[in-house]
């Protein structure tokens, strides 16, 4: 087995892994592969371009661009750069390759042929633009606004949301990083402390980092990787709660090889032995907590040996992360996650893992949660408008919410299911921007038939995708490297040592090739184009960002002398506000008809022969965005599916076999991945990398590479106070040569 490696090599040999092996081998893999005349030949510019900030993930990293003759040869982080310095991840450093990719879209485009199996034609900006307008206001005189729902995602999707949702007045708007991510997670914690966490945690500072299903390593965001590498440098224990022996599981000291679906009971069982014990935070609970009596009262069955059970983990070892962590309170990372839709009952982990930091006074600490903020800018964007109705999928009949604590839009699987019943009303127009909703949104066919049955499908992006092939108009989008964008706030990636803000706004580092357009320019002439000309807030792009530096006492100009950065002093993160509570047990929730006290909901087990499918991030991939990146691609070409050694060895199968898979619904992956042989996984789970399998031929690098883990996920649950999709309750067996092989542990 390999997990002998020592924990200060392995730290050395992780760090360098996630940011520059894949690069380095990606470029060694690169040769010979004719692509696009724009290629970028050599790593030195004759000019060196400020102000860019990444987006080949959401985390936005500050990077600077080297250019020769207007061309980009090289991607490097902002020297100046208080948050990420001078690295960028391998995706960061393969943004070049996104930037002159030649399958990217071009122009705007018609489909001709049918929603799903489309035919393009090249047509002109005013054509495109005058048919969406028009479709959209058909469907909006016809249906209401309510009828034209909208998936938006990243930061371009902002502009063109806010219009659709505050001047068109649709409530049908869902973004995945809400209703498939971490809206769960923010709503929890609103409800607990009144304040979504973020993923403010004070690493660097910790005595023990806490890890609930997070991955860093697998999971790469480099200022937030930099302070948890910083913090295990400066001794920090770390303890992770994974089924699998993940990156982050790899540099433990604690591995918890938990049953999946069993985290609530896990953390309740340490709170309830913390009580007991009387190991928790007295005075910070005196002074801080509410309703802490009936949560110690409700949650008092919760004995060690109980959830040692039930989560099929040893209770010393629950009784030893307990003991761990009241040892080095408060000073202790309990990180609230990001990608938390799991099991449909996510909402109370999610209050119990805020309940946990509680217990163990890490609010406001040093090496606990604090929330450091930047300085503030201007929201500049479309006004609200009255609307006559609301139209809200979330209420029903008697004038209840059907999910309260439901992140900002409305939940997917609403506007879903209004789309394929007509009921409460039609919705038949649907608005994408950014966002793949084939796969991030599970159940592929009931997407499917929901675009199928719009009158009107139009996407905006910069690269095909499979859901742009049931587009009936195509815009091409300007990538993060040609153009303005959002302002990007923060503090210094480890606030401890100074406190420091800053303040960036992406800025071009070269100008846009064909005929591609920004969200402001392709939002206002749809906007138009309806009828809005007198709400448009702004005229363009590079006004929008000057309106919102004003409000900071700054313009481009300015911050083009700073480098593209402008810093200053920061306050003490750690003062603790003067209105700060932990709500322990919430009334609120109770009467909504949910457990008012953190109660663990069991899920699902898997039938006989299928084993629970689990998926994540890999390293060098942002989900699908990435996949079709010729660096990237080098890098981590296929996702092999972990399967536990043992179990192979009876299925017969081993390292690199070429296997399929169907699911508990009998629906079969369309393509196959490898298998990869472990200790490091349980028996009752399986496990790939999220994002592979790309069903569009224009995506011609990552067009069926590895299997689409969303296609194998068609039964949802839902998360009930939050509407969320819970999505690994999907359970799949083998296929190999056209045969089906069961998973014996469940048998
Ligand atoms: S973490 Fe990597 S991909 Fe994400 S913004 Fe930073 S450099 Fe870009």
């Amino acid at each position: 087995m390999a997990f002998n490696l020592t924990r200060r090599k392995f730290l050395q040999s992780a760090s360098l892994a996630a940011v520059a092996l894949p690069l380095s081998k990606a470029i060694a893999s690169e040769s010979g592969v004719t692509r696009s005349p724009f290629e970028a030949k050599g790593s030195s510019g004759d000019k060196t371009v400020t102000g860019g900030i990444c987006e080949m993930c959401f985390w936005r990293c500050q990077l600077v661009g080297k250019t020769r003759n207007d061309r980009l040869v090289k991607l490097e982080g902002n020297p100046k750069s208080i948050d990420n310095g001078t690295s960028l991840c391998a995706r960061g450093n393969a943004g070049i390759k996104l930037l002159y990719d030649p399958d990217r879209l071009k122009y705007p485009l018609k489909n001709v042929g049918k929603r799903g199996a489309p035919k393009w034609k090249r047509i002109s900006w005013d054509e495109a633009l005058d048919e969406c307008g028009k479709k959209l206001n058909m469907i909006k005189d016809k249906y209401g606004p309510q009828g034209i729902s909208v998936f938006p995602h990243g930061s371009t999707a902002k502009y063109p949301m806010h219009f659709f949702e505050r001047t068109v007045g649709t409530p049908n708007i869902s973004e995945a990083s809400f209703f498939q991510c971490r809206g769960i997670r923010d709503t929890a914690y609103l409800a607990t402390i009144g304040i979504p966490p973020g993923e403010k945690v004070d690493m660097p500072n910790a005595k023990v980092i806490f890890l609930l299903g997070g991955h860093f390593g697998e999971n790469v965001h480099v200022s937030h990787i930099k302070s948890y590498m910083k913090g295990l440098q400066n001794g920090a224990k770390l303890i992770v709660v994974d089924p699998r022996y993940s990156a982050s599981a790899a540099k433990s000291d604690i591995w918890v090889k938990i049953k999946p679906g069993t985290d609530t009971a896990f953390l309740l069982s340490i709170m309830q032995y913390l009580i007991e014990k009387g190991k928790y935070a007295v005075d910070f609970i005196d002074e801080y907590g509410d309703g802490f009596e009936e949560f110690a009262e409700g949650i008092k069955g919760w004995t060690l040996d109980k959830a040692a059970k039930e989560c099929d983990i040893p209770a010393k070892q629950i009784k030893e992360v307990a003991d761990m962590l009241a040892d080095n309170a408060p000073n202790v990372s309990i990180h609230p996650g990001r990608h938390v839709s799991w099991y449909g009952n996510d909402f109370q982990r999610q209050r119990s893992l805020a309940c946990l930091t509680g217990i163990l006074g890490a609010f406001y600490v040093k090496g606990g949660w604090v929330p450091a903020k930047g300085p503030k800018v201007g929201k500049i964007s479309w006004k609200h408008k009255e609307h006559e109705e609301e139209h809200n999928l979330n209420v029903n009949s008697d004038d209840e919410l059907y999910h309260p604590y439901t992140p900002p839009g409305t939940p997917t699987e609403l506007i879903r299911d209004a789309a394929l019943t007509g009921k409460p009303y039609p919705i038949k127009g649907c608005v994408i921007w950014g966002q793949n909703p084939i796969q991030t949104i599970p159940d592929q066919e009931k997407m499917k038939q929901v675009l199928k049955q719009m009158d009107f499908v139009m996407c905006v992006d910069v690269m095909p995708t499979d859901v742009t092939m049931w587009a009936d108009i195509l815009l091409p989008e300007v990538s993060y490297l040609e153009r303005y964008d959002l302002i990007k706030t923060g503090t210094q990636w480890d606030f401890s040592e100074k406190h420091q803000q800053y303040i960036s706004a992406r800025m071009p580092i070269v100008p846009p090739l064909f005929e591609r357009k920004d969200q402001v320019y392709i939002t206002n002439e749809i906007a138009r184009r309806m009828g809005y000309q007198e709400d448009i807030p702004v005229k363009t792009i590079e006004e929008l960002v000057e309106k919102n530096l004003k409000v900071a006492g700054l313009s481009i100009e300015q911050l083009k002398k700073e480098d593209g950065i402008h810093i200053r002093e920061g306050k003490d993160p750690y003062t603790m506000p003067e209105d700060f509570e932990i709500i322990f047990y919430n009334e609120d929730i109770e009467d909504s008809g949910f457990p008012g006290i953190p109660t663990y909901i069991p899920v699902e087990q898997p039938p006989e022969g299928f084993a629970r499918l689990l998926y994540g991030r890999v390293p060098v991939h942002t989900f699908n965005r990435s996949q079709n990146n010729v660096w990237l691609n080098a890098a981590m070409p296929t996702n092999p599916v972990w399967l536990n050694d043992a179990l192979a060895k009876k299925m017969g199968l081993k390292d690199g076999d070429e296997v399929g898979f169907i699911n508990q619904d009998g629906i079969k992956s369309r393509t196959t991945t490898t298998v990869k042989t472990t200790p490091g996984i349980r028996k009752d789970c399986v496990y790939m990398g999220h994002g592979y399998g790309s069903a569009n031929p224009l995506m011609s690098v990552g067009v069926g590479a590895g299997v689409d883990d969303t296609s194998l996920i068609t039964k949802i649950t839902i998360d009930p106070e939050t509407g969320c999709n819970g999505m690994r309750n999907n359970f799949i067996k083998f296929t190999k040569d056209g045969k089906t092989i069961d998973i014996p542990t469940a048998v």
